[in-house]
Formats: structure tokens, sequence, C-alpha cells
């Protein structure tokens, strides 16, 4: 299934369903994330890639970190980064970073009602558990963001959400709060810059690791659209139905797409062309958005 490609000087150690993995081959503590084009929904990888879709993440990402490392004018952010120029075979869509001890959580935050979350709460009026106000619809705002975690689960099983109580018997009580709090920063700060952007940042979802030195640092990509819903704002304000409201730039159009195709059983169909094209310009859109 791997398409990972031969980077001298790098050895090839894992590859998860978009990014491939590599190792200094002298044995070094960094490691390279190079980002493929492959698009992945409901947990399997489709064909075909997004073209470009590698690149465009990884810029996306590269400029949030930077956001985060205080460009913005906030407090800098411990992130991944190792500040090294990827290999000029994977210029481009790789970045080079530290090593980190990743905590198997997913740490994700909603501003927004949308997606598992409107479905949970459609039925029990809670999202993971926490109970919502009565009354709102797909794609409203939520009256403060919430922290809903994930369990990582190990490659080839669905992440699974869980309580905050659970998170902390994961990784004890005080990274478990160490992890909200962050989420919760990061989340608000982002999503302040998003909107003066035009963009609705519904939701997103952050992984962490741990460095030598015990330093909590923000790890994997960052406020990507593979990470993250993004919505046009002024759709968002004017529109009359939640598919005008949640005018997406991520990958909502191929989830809508298969959803609508297949019924989760064996291999998911092939995507068609027009559907690759929308989402690669979206994705486009979104990365000049966010960046100009
Ligand atoms: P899976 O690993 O279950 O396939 P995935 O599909 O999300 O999940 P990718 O996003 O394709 O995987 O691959 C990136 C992998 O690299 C993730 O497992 C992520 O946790 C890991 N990772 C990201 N940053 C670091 C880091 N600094 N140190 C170690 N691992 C990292
Ligand atoms: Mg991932």
């Amino acid at each position: 299934m791997s398409t990972a490609r031969e980077i001298p000087g790098w050895k090839h150690v894992y590859s998860g369903k978009v990014r491939d993995l590599y190792r200094p081959a002298d044995g070094g503590d960094e490691m390279l994330v190079v980002a493929s084009d492959r698009v992945s929904a409901f947990d399997h990888v489709l064909e075909p890639g997004i073209p470009d879709k590698g690149e465009l993440l990884t810029a996306l990402s590269a400029w949030w970190f930077d956001q985060l490392a205080g460009a913005d004018g906030g407090p800098a952010i411990p992130h991944h980064l190792a500040g090294r120029e990827a290999p000029a075979e994977v210029a481009g869509r790789a970045m080079v970073v530290r090593a980190l001890d990743m905590l198997p959580i997913e740490c994700v935050v909603r501003g927004f009602l949308t997606g598992s979350g409107w479905a949970e709460y459609r039925e029990s009026g809670t999202v993971c558990g926490i109970v919502l106000p009565e009354g709102l619809e797909d794609g409203d705002r939520l009256p403060e963001p919430i922290y809903t975690p994930a369990y990582k689960a190990p490659l080839g099983e669905h992440d699974e959400n869980i309580s905050f109580a659970r998170s902390v018997e994961l990784v004890g009580a005080e990274r478990a709060a160490e992890l909200r709090d962050a989420s919760l920063a990061i989340y608000q700060r982002a999503e302040a810059i998003a909107t003066a952007k035009g963009l609705v940042l519904a939701d997103t979802k952050f992984e962490f690791g741990v460095d030598d030195e015990g330093v909590l640092r923000l790890a994997d990509e960052v406020l990507t659209s593979d990470s993250s819903r993004y919505w046009d704002l002024e759709a968002w304000e004017n529109g009359e139905t939640p598919a005008e409201r949640m005018a997406s730039f991520d990958k909502q159009i191929v989830r809508d797409w298969l959803a609508a195709h297949w019924d989760r059983q064996g291999t998911p169909p092939a995507l068609p062309d027009e559907i690759v094209e929308r989402t690669a310009q979206r994705y486009r859109e979104l990365l000049d958005r966010v960046t100009r």
C-alpha cells in the first residue's frame, strides 16, 4: 500500500494513512514527515489521491506553526519542527521534526456543532457526554469551545471518543489537564485568526508529544484541512440550508460523496474526477485565504 520513496540519508520506518515517516540513516534523533497526496475518509485511504494535497497541507501546517511560535504576537507554543530543511527529493511536502514520545490522544476541540458531534447531540443532547443547551442546529456555534478527546487507536483500528476522566487514566492527571488547556487555548487563538480571514474554524484535532526533556510539544500536522473543518464565514452567516452554511474547505466534499455512494462495507469506490478536482481546488483556496 505504501508509496514511500527512497530518500538518500533517510530510512523509511512507518507509513500512516497520509504521511510517510523516515529516520536518519545514521541513527540521529530527528524524523522526516512526508505528506503524500493520499486522502482518507472513514478510516480508509481512497483512490485516487488529491493532486498537490501533500504540498498544500505542508504549507498550511508550516504557516500555522509559525503563527503559534509567536508570529501572531501570542505566546510561543513549543512545537516539533527541528528548523532544518527537508531533503530536495521531498522539498515542499516534508518537515524535519524532533522525534517525540507521542501521547495516544487526539485532542479534539469543537467550537461549532456538526459531524459526529451533531449526530450525538440529536440523539442525546450531548457531545462526547458533554451536555449542551437545547435547540441547537447543525452548524451552530457552541456557547463555548469544548474539548472532546479521542483515544488514538493503533493502526487499523478506529479512534474512539473518550471522556476527560479516561484521558486522565491514559496519561495522568497533570498531562491530561495540560493537553486540554493547551488545545483550547490554541483553538481560540487560531479561531480568531481564521475569523479575521473570513473563515469559520469549526473544529480541529491536535496531537502532542513529549521531548527527551519532558517538555510537551505540539506535533503532527496543525490546523490543516485534514485535521480541521473550515467553512466560509460569509456563507455560514447568510446560508439558509446546512449545505449552504457549511461551505467546506476540507475533505467534507469527499466524506459526503463517499457517504452517498458506499455502504461502508469492503473496499470504498474510486472517487470521480469531479470530486477530486473540487477537493483540490478548495484545498488550494483555503491555503490562499489563510496565508495571504
Ligand atoms: P496512523 O498512524 O494511525 O496511521 P494517521 O493516519 O493519522 O494515523 P499519518 O498522519 O499518516 O497517520 O502519519 C503521521 C504519524 O506521525 C502519526 O502517527 C503521528 O502521530 C506521528 N507523528 C507526528 N509528529 C510526530 C513526532 N514529532 N514524533 C513522532 N511521531 C509523530
Ligand atoms: Mg494523522
